[in-house]
């Protein structure tokens, strides 16, 4: 197959879904590999890099279009870049289905097979493809980072000739891949941290990473059998925010994480609870693309309330592109050649397979979708 890397060209995109040190494996697998000019200049991947390793440097993105029958990318096309792609191609990237359709009926009217990373299901067989965990890695990370900058206290205990320093206190709401990613790093800054999450599971983890778990009563059915969070009942999101709210007088930072997937994210810091935080304190609600978890996150900026600082943030992954590249790319070529093993030709009755891909021959194909987009299922 002739796979095409072309350059992000979303504001802020600068991650690649190809690394040059992952050309030759492709190569390897009979395939060859086209990149475009400067596609990975922002994540510190150079064109020589990529022809040095074998890759065919192309100038344009319509070059690159028109020489690949399959097209590796981060962020969904848009659907310029879609209008360009081969007839019949093949693409692999974050699609956002549910809320693409627009970009979907060019897949159909191209005849284009569409698979969307994060469609991929999250089973243990498909671990080393889970973009969702690697960039929520990436994410929990990073966030941290953020509340450090903003925030006007150092985080780690120092006791020095000009007098002790006290930690900072951090409260991650939400442990799950983000979450304890989040916890990992305040504590690897010297922070106390607190956390908090329904699924029953989680307490442990928390815990063995030196953090403390909230206490409360968790509800019985908080989990689904596939071992992500259910919508929980308002009387418990009343509990929880009431145990939060006590905890908020003596925090410096929130981590905000907590997602129910397909869902809203759910509410819980209302804009009185953030007047109990101190102020200079800082908010990072990672689910603002989710609607957020503070009811005063606007999704991309940060807002004040009340000397509180409430950082939208979005795309976070994209701020720290080498290893956020570097990761991405390992599932998507474990997904290729999970696509394409020795040669053969995708198994579409295979569960990882049929889970992500969305159009083909055609039409689209997940069920999914094609319910959330009012097409009904299929027989
Ligand atoms: P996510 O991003 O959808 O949600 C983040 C966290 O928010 C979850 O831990 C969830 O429990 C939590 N949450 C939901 N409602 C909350 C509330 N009211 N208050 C506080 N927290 C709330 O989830 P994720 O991090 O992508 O994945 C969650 C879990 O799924 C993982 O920790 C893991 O157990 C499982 N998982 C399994 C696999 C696999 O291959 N088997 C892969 C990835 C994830």
């Amino acid at each position: 197959m002739k796979i095409g890397v072309p350059k992000e060209i979303i504001d802020g995109e600068a991650r690649v879904a190809l690394t040059p040190s992952l050309v030759a494996p492709l190569i390897n697998d009979g395939h060859s590999v086209i990149v475009q000019h400067d596609a990975g200049i922002l994540a510190s991947f150079s064109n020589d890099q990529y022809s040095a390793a074998g890759a065919k440097v192309v100038a344009t993105a319509s070059d690159l279009f028109a020489a690949a029958n399959i097209i590796l990318k981060v962020q969904p096309p848009t659907k310029l870049e879609a209008d360009q792609f081969s007839k019949e191609s093949t693409y692999v990237g974050f699609l956002a289905p549910l809320t693409n359709a627009d970009l979907l009926r060019v897949f159909v009217e191209r005849r284009v097979t569409g698979f969307s990373m994060e469609f991929i299901p999250r089973i243990t067989r498909a671990q080393s493809m889970d973009v969702l965990s690697s960039m929520s890695t990436v994410t929990g990370y990073k966030s941290v980072l953020l509340a450090a900058d903003r925030i006007g206290k150092m985080f780690p205990l120092l006791m020095t000739a000009a007098g002790t320093v006290p930690p900072a206190t951090v409260l991650i709401l939400g442990a799950g891949v983000a979450g304890l990613q989040a916890i990992a790093t305040a504590k690897r800054l010297g922070a106390k941290v607190e956390a908090f999450d329904p699924r029953p599971a989680v307490r442990e983890q928390v815990k063995s990473l030196g953090a403390m778990f909230i206490e409360m009563e968790l509800p019985e059915d908080a989990e689904t059998e596939g071992g992500y969070a259910k919508e929980l009942s308002p009387e418990f999101i009343k509990k929880e925010m009431e145990a939060i709210a006590s905890r908020l007088p003596k925090v410096d930072v929130v981590i905000c994480t907590a997602q129910v997937f397909g869902k809203r994210a759910p509410i819980l810091l209302t804009a009185d609870m953030v007047k109990l935080m101190r102020h200079g304190s800082v908010i990072v609600d990672l689910a603002a693309e989710q609607g957020g978890n503070c009811e005063l996150t606007k999704a991309g900026v940060t807002v004040e309330h009340a000397g509180v600082s409430i950082i939208g943030t979005v795309n976070l992954a994209a701020t720290v592109p080498v290893d956020a590249s570097q990761m991405y790319a390992r599932n998507v070529i474990n997904f290729l050649r999970h696509l394409y093993p020795k040669g053969a030709s995708p198994d579409f009755n295979d569960e990882i397979i049929k889970g992500a891909c969305i159009t083909r021959n055609g039409e689209i194909t997940n069920e999914l979708v094609r319910i959330a987009l009012g097409q009904g299922g299929r027989k």
